[in-house]
């Protein structure tokens, strides 16, 4: 693993994709590059008086001039404060690379799952696109993504993009507040993941809150998966 570097970046891009959930591109100024593994965040200097939190990288490592952050606002504490009044061209104190929350790259596993609820998809848009357009791995992958609200869902074009081009890729998205017209899985998302396919011999990468997190081990612990096959990265 490389040491974290501590590194100066500039805000040059910011699409809010809906009152929740906005998308950061920052560019580094000092050092000019940094490298990272898919997986891994960022911790973010968010208040004058030092306060820190975690962002994961939702670019791919190929990317080594910036790094992009998918960033749920709705806790509404200093971090999500700090981030909704940036502006562009302004800069921030980050450190980068952390974290241990990527591929295995275990040959004994014939597929990868991987199960995010919120901003808990923002490591795993870095894992499957370097999985699938840099590694040009033809291993199956499953991506189960729950959220609330339908409105909340972002990134739809790029996930049906990816499963177009890559046939070995599945995308489920979970609703749990469904409106009459949604038509996909209903309800949480370990109720979504019992009713697809849930090989044993594979690799299991949670991402998001505590419940389901929690529900989700417990889940693959009936079905047969050892510890060794589930990574989980908790939002909290
Ligand atoms: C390794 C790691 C990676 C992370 N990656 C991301 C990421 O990619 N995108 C992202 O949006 N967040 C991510 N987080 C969460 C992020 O670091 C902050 O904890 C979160 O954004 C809340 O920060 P805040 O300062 O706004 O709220 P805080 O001041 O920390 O908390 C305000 C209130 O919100 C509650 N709260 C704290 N965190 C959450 C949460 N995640 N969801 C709901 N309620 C919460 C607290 O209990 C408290 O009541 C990550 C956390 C870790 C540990």
């Amino acid at each position: 693993m490389r040491p974290p570097q501590r590194c100066q970046v500039q805000l040059v891009e910011k699409i809010e994709h809906n009152a929740k959930f906005i998308q950061y591109y920052f560019e580094y100024q000092q050092p000019a590059t940094a490298e990272f593994d898919a997986g891994q965040y960022a911790s973010l200097q968010v208040s004058e008086r030092g306060d820190r939190r975690s962002y994961s990288i939702c670019s791919t490592p190929d990317k080594t001039h910036g790094f992009e952050l998918l960033v749920d606002i709705s806790p509404g504490g200093v971090g999500s404060q700090f981030l909704s009044k940036l502006e562009y061209g302004q800069t921030v104190h980050a450190l980068v690379p952390l974290g241990v929350f990527t591929l295995s790259h275990d040959p004994s596993e014939e597929a990868l799952v991987f199960v995010a609820t919120g901003s808990g998809i923002a490591p795993f848009r870095s894992m499957i696109q370097h999985l699938l357009q840099t590694e040009h791995s033809t291993i199956p992958i499953y991506l189960h993504w729950g959220m609330r609200f339908a409105d909340d869902l972002f990134w739809l074009e790029e996930w049906q993009q990816l499963a177009d081009a890559f046939p070995n890729f599945h995308f489920h998205p979970v609703i749990s507040k469904p409106d009459p017209n949604w038509t996909l899985c209903q309800g949480r998302v370990t109720d979504c993941l019992s009713v697809h396919e849930m090989p044993v011999n594979a690799g299991y990468y949670l991402c998001g809150n505590k419940p389901m997190i929690v529900d989700t081990m417990a889940l693959l612990q009936t079905k047969g998966v050892t510890p060794e096959h589930i990574h989980h990265e908790k939002f909290y």
